[in-house]
């Protein structure tokens, strides 16, 4: 059971750049992390700058022989030792995410389940990620994977415990060490993970410096002790991440945002109905929306649409908004003032560029008035309208009715991401035809967010570059390299002859 009090009173008054499995004592400048519900202060944070990231660098640089040379199976055996403190630790540090963030317990919850599940998931990969072999004309060709060396990593806020694992979790099964940049807005879980890893992994292995994307992490993506670069957030600092890489032509991965499609066909059956729109209310709200896998966008067939939305607007209405830390809400506050701005923005667009099915407004919750609370929101619009092309990242549903196959599949496509897509139907040539020609890296056929672990996670067009989540990751965090050997010494081909 999660204790409110018990959570805080384990949060340090202040947090230095965790370097070398210690922090640092601060002696510069700090920022605040404050309760998005209520505003409550939390904690203060080092705000890193270049001279952190100098030295967390050099710490992983220095790690980077001793952590390379480690066995597959003493990696493996970190990776699991961590796993297991973080599962221990689970109803504290769900709780600190719930303060820090606003959002319900229940989902804070799930995070750390999925990143438990990231660790352990790794240290298996971690056995067998082989390269490969073969003979030739009297030798050998081995071709092997190596680590990259330090890897600079930066991470939103959304789902701190999820993304931290999605980063750390591949790149240390690889062999690399690590330093991580946890966002402004939701640090406070990832530093307190800092305290677990130094009871698991040598010093310098895995490095956090806390601080803002134009200090801190511009200072490591320019960094030249970094050998490999990986990030999740916006697509506007995608690109700007991707050009730093390519100024010192180092690899860059990215997870990026999207506008996901749920599509509903008309030949779904009567009693399946309740349980789709289950899956699209789950799709639009989990995160209150704040997800970049959030799907945004529902296609819904002319034959069914009046019955699908009637229930549709139920399932919204009966959503609890509430005190994500002391309820098991359905939907919490978003992270800021600032997101909860953009999202009333957005809101305001949509009465002009659509129809406002339900909800609409900011709820008020008693003791959280610091919080941007929104209720479930629905408007039904065209697939041109900026709210069904723009990312909100808020509790908002764009739904666009279709009659016709094909142009509904361009109108799905037509959108500058990528990255997930939900469809229903009972129809199973209907079902792959569709998931061939969707623009998205994940397709879930009757059921939303079916992310198994091993499931490559990805996206296409903006939404990013790489596959995170399976074991194709450990590939994107190693080169590759060719030795071949010979049974004896060969003269050249253009060694004199005698
Ligand atoms: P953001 O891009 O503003 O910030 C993400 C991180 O980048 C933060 O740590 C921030 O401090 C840092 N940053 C900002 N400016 C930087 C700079 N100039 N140089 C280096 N680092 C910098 O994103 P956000 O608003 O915090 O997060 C929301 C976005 O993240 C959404 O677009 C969402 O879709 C995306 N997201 C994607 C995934 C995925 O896996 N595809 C997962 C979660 C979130």
């Amino acid at each position: 059971m999660s204790d409110i009090s018990a959570a805080r009173k384990s949060l340090s008054e202040v947090y230095g750049a965790f370097i070398n499995n210690e922090f640092r004592a601060v002696t510069g400048p700090t920022f605040a992390a404050k309760a998005a519900a209520t505003g409550e202060h939390l904690a203060d944070i080092a705000r890193c700058g270049a001279a952190e990231v100098d030295a967390a660098v050099s710490a992983a640089k220095s790690a980077f022989p001793m952590w390379k040379a480690k066995t597959p199976e003493e990696r493996s055996a970190c990776l699991n030792r961590l796993a297991d403190l973080i599962e221990a630790e689970t109803p504290r540090l769900m709780m600190i995410d719930s303060l820090d963030i606003g959002r319900g317990l229940w989902e804070t919850g799930i995070d750390h389940a999925i990143a438990v599940q990231q660790y352990r998931y790794f240290a298996a990969a971690a056995l067998t990620h082989e390269g490969w072999g073969r003979p030739i004309p009297d030798g050998y060709l081995v071709a092997k994977r190596e680590p990259y060396g330090v890897c600079g990593q930066i991470i939103p806020w959304n789902v701190p415990a999820i993304m931290a694992a999605f980063k750390i979790a591949p790149a240390i099964a690889a062999g690399n060490t690590v330093v991580l940049k946890p966002d402004e807005h939701a640090s406070l879980s990832t530093l307190e993970l800092g305290k677990l890893i130094a009871d698991t992994f040598p010093p310098g292995v895995i490095n956090i410096v806390p601080g803002m994307g134009e200090e801190a992490g511009a200072a490591l993506t320019a960094h030249p002790g970094v050998a490999k670069l990986a990030f999740t957030g916006s697509s506007q600092v995608g690109r700007l991440v991707s050009l730093a890489g390519a100024n010192r032509l180092v690899p860059v991965s990215l997870e990026l945002g999207g506008k996901s499609p749920n599509i509903v066909f008309p030949d779904v059956a009567a009693e399946d109905i309740d349980a789709i729109v289950d899956n699209v209310t789950f799709a639009a709200m989990y995160c209150n929306g704040q997800s970049c896998l959030a799907g945004t966008r529902l296609f819904l067939h002319d034959k069914i649409y009046d019955d699908f939305m009637d229930r549709l607007i139920a399932s919204m209405k009966r959503i609890k908004v509430a005190d994500p830390t002391n309820t098991f809400p359905l939907l919490g506050c978003l992270v800021s003032e600032t997101q909860g701005r953009r999202v009333q923005g957005y809101i305001d667009i949509g009465r002009k560029q659509g129809s406002l099915a339900t909800g609409g407004n900011r709820a008020e919750v008693r003791g959280c008035e610091a919080g941007w609370f929104f209720e479930p929101t629905v408007f039904e619009t065209t697939n041109d309208s900026r709210i069904a092309q723009e990312e909100i990242f808020g509790p908002v549903l764009s739904v666009i009715r279709w009659r016709d196959y094909d142009k509904m599949i361009r109108e799905v496509n037509d959108v500058s991401y990528g990255l997930a897509s939900g469809l229903y139907t009972r129809d199973l040539k209907w079902a792959w035809e569709t998931a061939d020609r969707l623009e998205a890296g994940n397709v879930w056929i009757n059921n939303y967010f079916n992310l198994a672990a091993g499931s490559p996670f990805g996206g296409f067009k903006e939404s990013g570059i790489g596959s995170e989540f399976c074991h194709e990751t450990l590939n994107m965090y190693t080169h590759l390299k060719a030795i071949t050997v010979q049974t004896g010494v060969k003269p050249s081909w253009f060694a004199p002859k005698a």
